[in-house]
């Protein structure tokens, strides 16, 4: 039987970086390891549940994120194994999220502007650079690259399969997981 500790795997990233591609590829993964207290905390799913009532203004973003803070904090304590993804733009918020939550691993997904843009998964760049939508991240909105993140996944070079491979290594690594 594997065993393992409650960590939170913090995703930052642009919209179409890959945040939430990895984090679910990673899910299953942990999964079929026999893994079974993981939780995903999805930007767009919590968007229309419990911060339904928020925008996209510093403020609300940063409230945004304080409750991911809380929720993660909470699972991470009884044992779970959290991946978030949320673009989570300030610096200020993420470290909060760090100092707040005992076991945290922090990961940039780092794409190009111009690849995300390509991609453009949801068409929320077309419309942003339309100016159909405002404080788009990258387009209208600031994006704080992290200065130190315990890993970066270039997911421009890599495939879904090497950057999720990478993640559960450090995991393995920090001993969260034990094989
Ligand atoms: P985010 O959650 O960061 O907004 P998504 O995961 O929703 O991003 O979208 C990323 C898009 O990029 C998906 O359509 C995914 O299939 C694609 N993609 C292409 N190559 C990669 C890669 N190496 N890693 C992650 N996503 C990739």
């Amino acid at each position: 039987m594997v065993k393992y500790k409650g960590v939170t795997v913090w995703f930052t990233g642009l919209s179409g970086s890959g945040k939430s591609t990895i984090a679910d590829s990673l899910k299953e993964k942990l999964k079929s390891m026999g893994i079974k207290r993981v939780e995903r905390i999805d930007g767009d799913v919590l968007r229309k549940t419990l911060c339904k009532d928020l925008g996209f203004t510093k403020e609300d973003r940063n409230t945004n994120i304080e409750r991911v803070i809380f929720i993660a904090k909470l699972l991470t304590r009884n044992d779970v194994i959290v991946l978030t993804s949320f673009i989570s733009p300030y610096r200020k918020l993420r470290n909060i999220g760090k100092k707040e939550i005992k076991n945290f691993i922090e990961v940039y997904v780092k794409c190009p502007l111009e690849e995300c843009i390509k991609r453009d998964p949801k068409g929320l760049y077309k419309k942003a650079l339309n100016n159909e939508i405002q404080n788009f991240t990258g387009i209208s909105d600031p994006y704080e690259e992290p200065k130190n993140p315990d890993l970066i996944l270039y997911t421009d070079k890599e495939t879904v399969d090497e950057s999720v491979q990478k993640v559960l290594n450090i995991i393995i690594e920090k001993g969260y997981i034990e094989i």
